[in-house]
């Protein structure tokens, strides 16, 4: 860990209990007139936070945690998802070891 880490930050790092604090979530939006209601983002969707209402595809109203992955953008055979944020991290973060952020991947 860098040694300019101060002690509150070394103690909450680990935690993602305030994810909302120490994270800027991802985000998506979906074209309404494009989506066919099939469900498969919702499926995909690791986070669980995209819903399906009128057979529309949407985002959750209620917390809806974004990280970012894509996995919805690369399934929706109608390309009605596009990503209009990537994570970003307001602190100190741990690389997993898997090197530089990568495109989406294909299906
Ligand atoms: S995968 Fe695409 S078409 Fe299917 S529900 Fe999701 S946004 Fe709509
Ligand atoms: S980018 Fe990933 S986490 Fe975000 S809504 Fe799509 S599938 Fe879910």
């Amino acid at each position: 860990m860098p040694e300019s880490m101060k002690l509150r930050d070394r103690i909450t790092i680990e935690s993602f209990r305030r994810i909302d604090r120490d994270v800027i979530l991802g985000a998506i939006e979906i074209d309404q007139d494009k989506c066919t209601g099939c469900g498969l983002c919702v499926r995909a969707c690791a986070a669980g936070s995209i819903e399906l209402k009128d057979k529309k595809a949407r985002m959750r109203t209620v917390f809806p945690i974004c990280h970012a992955c894509a996995d919805c953008v690369a399934i929706c055979s109608r390309k009605a998802i596009r990503m209009t944020r990537f994570l970003e991290f307001k602190k100190y973060f741990r690389y997993l070891d898997r090197g530089q952020p990568e495109l989406p991947r294909k299906f």
